[in-house]
């Protein structure tokens, strides 16, 4: 299976970053979760587009890795939240 990274995508109020901390507490605030496949001239980066087609350049990366085989590919507290057509992607490859 390919390498694949997982994406947050956020609610607007979140684009608000407080420009002294530098950064926001994102996790109330997932709108929902996406996967897109590395690039493999980048490791660590996703492409420019996630698997159900959006810019990743508007996402949030996310460390979460899955656990192990059959381990969901989602952060498992974002579970409601997952993309369904990035979910279907990634079952049918
Ligand atoms: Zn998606």
């Amino acid at each position: 299976m390919t390498a694949i990274l997982v994406l947050l995508e956020l609610e607007p109020a979140t684009e608000v970053v407080d420009a002294e901390v530098g950064e926001a507490d994102i996790g109330a605030r997932v709108r929902a979760v996406h996967a897109a496949a590395a690039d493999p001239e980048a490791p660590g980066d996703p492409l420019s587009r996630t698997l159900c087609g959006l810019d990743t350049d508007g996402l949030e990366p996310e460390p979460y890795v899955p656990a192990g085989p059959g381990a969901p590919w989602y952060p498992p507290e974002h579970r409601s939240r997952h993309c369904l057509d990035c979910d279907a992607v990634l079952r049918a490859g």
